[in-house]
């Protein structure tokens, strides 16, 4: 895919970000790389006139006054330039490079949170989040800003070396370019393979990454150990670290001959302008001073051209990452509406149809309703049915393909989504456990009553966990084996998590099959809890299981996407379709 932004865009975002981040290292640092590029120049004219004066001297023209003082400029400039470049280097290594990454990686995680929630369903966002991130931590950023100052300086260096080489005779612009020119082509036809083959390899260290994962992932671990394929996983890590090594060495063996050509060149050039100084000087046309000046200047020359090509070279690999980087900061923000509701008086979605970012399929085909305030609603439907991603509607946490949603009446992108969640409260699937304390893992859903003792252990008497209290011993004791506290069994952590999203004082309250892990009995007793204590409040509770369908006010029952039936338990067993179906099939999971 073409970059969005060409080079020079990508500098001057760089250079921006740099000095906006670390204004004295990065502006002592162009400093240094200026006066390090006019450096070989300025002494390669100053070591003429030194040379020169000292023949003089010998032959008894000239006076040593005129030894000292271009001694002096020729000294003092060598001095300045070390002590910049000390200075510099004190600079950077005080953290342009460190300080530049978490600045970078705050723009990211800036970045991030203010995306709409729908970006993070989608691969290509997720992917480029990733090379983001990547090129943030492998510190790419500052490594153009430097490589670039470090080019420009080499650049300076290499035109007014020649320039004043040219001065004196202009054969040495051609033996100059001829010596230089074959690093200039091999570094852009090899930096453009390299680029190409990073490209190409980014599946495979992609996949590297991912089985490097596994061996640092619990969960993956145990499996691992008990089934005992962890040395197969190792094996394939191996091999395909092999082949990504075996490319990379291929080119860079192909580099390394490129390479001995150009030196090869080099030196040729390197030999024909001494014999050019030589011939001049032996004609009269130059001096000995100048002579000698040539020569010292024509290998700076050579030096800073190799430098500044390789640098060059390894310039568009960057640039990729760094374009990458500027697009995840473009990327366009959620869009808050800016009207405030008082309450959920009712939730109304009209033909709405939903289609996952990167998916040509429907997860949601149609799906029209009304949940009316104080409503108890079972959204049933085997799993894949859609029932997630209408609860996703619902909460308006992504925008419908197509239809719309209002809750009073007010389109859902017209809400204020605080104004909103003021109201909701939501207990999903993959809840977390969280390593905190037991006050904090029911009260941090309402912050408010963080301190309120009381309705924290009425919370906990309330979702079943009264017993908890005893067993730890007080709200302030740390649970989770994380930080060494109390691990909870899977039923606690579940029950703890309802605890939470009740201890809100919403209107609405969502569960996602938080108990679906749980026996069905069991799972039937939470629920049918948790309905007694939301008895004011308008309940949605996801299930493909049918425990609960008799106690609620209605029964939604999705299938492919759509809503097939709708109606309370006693309507839909006479209608003797898919919720009959349904409840046939589990109706002796139930038996006591
Ligand atoms: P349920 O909650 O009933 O199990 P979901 O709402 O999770 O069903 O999924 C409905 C459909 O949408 C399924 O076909 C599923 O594969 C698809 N789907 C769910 N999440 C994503 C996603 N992030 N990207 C693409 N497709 C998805």
């Amino acid at each position: 895919m073409k970059n969005k932004y060409n080079a020079f865009q990508i500098l001057t975002k760089v250079y921006r970000h740099t000095l906006n981040a670390v204004p004295f290292s990065g502006a002592s640092g162009i400093l240094n790389y200026l006066v390090q590029g006019l450096f070989p120049a300025f002494s390669a004219l100053i070591q003429a006139r030194l040379f020169d004066a000292t023949y003089s001297l010998t032959q008894g023209t000239d006076t040593l006054t005129i030894i000292i003082l271009y001694g002096s400029l020729f000294v003092g400039s060598y001095a300045v330039a070390n002590i910049l470049q000390f200075i510099s280097s004190i600079t950077i290594n005080a953290g342009i490079y460190e300080r530049c990454t978490s600045y970078y990686n705050m723009k990211i995680s800036e970045k991030t949170a203010t995306l709409p929630l729908i970006a993070f369903e989608d691969v290509n966002i997720l992917n480029l989040q990733n090379r983001a991130k990547d090129c943030a931590n492998r510190e790419i950023l500052s490594q153009i800003y430097m490589s670039s100052t470090v080019i420009i300086t080499k650049g300076i260096s290499v035109i007014s070396t020649i320039s004043v080489l040219a001065a004196y005779n202009i054969w040495f612009v051609p033996i100059s370019i001829f010596s230089v020119l074959p690093y200039f082509i091999v570094r852009i036809l090899r930096g453009k393979e390299f680029y190409s083959l990073k490209k190409a390899q980014t599946k495979k260290t992609r996949r590297l990454d991912y089985l490097w994962g596994l061996f640092h992932n619990k969960q993956a671990i145990k499996e691992m150990r008990v089934m005992g394929f962890g040395e197969y996983l190792a094996q394939r890590w191996v091999e395909t670290r092999d082949e990504v090594n075996e490319e990379l060495w291929k080119q860079n063996i192909k580099d390394r001959k490129s390479m001995l050509f150009c030196d090869t060149l080099k030196i040729i050039g390197y030999g024909l302008s001494i014999l050019l100084a030589l011939f001049l000087a032996v004609n009269g046309h130059i001096s000995i001073g100048v002579f000698g000046a040539c020569i010292a200047a024509f290998k700076s020359m050579q030096e800073s051209t190799k430098s500044f090509l390789i640098d060059l070279g390894t310039m568009p690999e960057k640039m990729a990452f760094a374009n990458d980087f500027f697009e995840f900061l473009d990327l366009t923000e959620d869009q808050n509406g800016k009207r405030s509701i008082d309450g959920i008086k009712d939730c109304v979605l009209s033909n709405v149809s939903f289609a996952y970012p990167n998916s040509n399929d429907y997860a949601l085909k149609n799906v029209s309703l009304t949940i009316h305030k104080g409503e108890k609603v079972v959204i049933l439907g085997v799993n894949g049915s859609g029932k997630t991603t209408l609860s996703k509607m619902i909460l308006n946490l992504y925008p419908p393909s197509q239809g719309e949603v209002r809750y009073n009446s007010i389109l859902s992108s017209d809400i204020d989504k605080n104004s909103l969640y003021s109201y909701i409260s939501v207990v999903p699937q993959d809840f977390v456990t969280y390593s905190l304390t037991l006050r904090e893992n029911i009260a941090i859903s309402d912050l408010k009553h963080l301190q309120d003792d009381a309705l924290i252990k009425q919370a906990l008497k309330l979702s079943g966990l009264k017993s908890l209290l005893n067993e730890v011993g007080s709200l302030g004791e740390q649970l989770g084996r994380e930080f060494g506290g109390k691990e909870l069994s899977g039923g606690q952590w579940q029950k703890l998590a309802i605890a939470r999203g009740l201890f809100k004082k919403s209107e609405l309250i969502i569960l996602d099959e938080p108990t679906s892990a749980l026996d069905p009995l069991i799972e039937t007793e939470i629920l049918q809890k948790f309905i007694e204590i939301a008895k004011n409040k308008t309940a949605l509770i996801i299930s493909h299981r049918i425990g609960l369908c008799k106690l609620a006010d209605r029964i939604i029952v999705m299938k492919e996407g759509q809503i097939c039936e709708t109606g309370t338990h006693y309507d839909l067993m006479q209608k003797n379709g898919e919720y009959k179906r349904l409840y046939d099939t589990q109706e002796q999971w139930y038996r006591k």
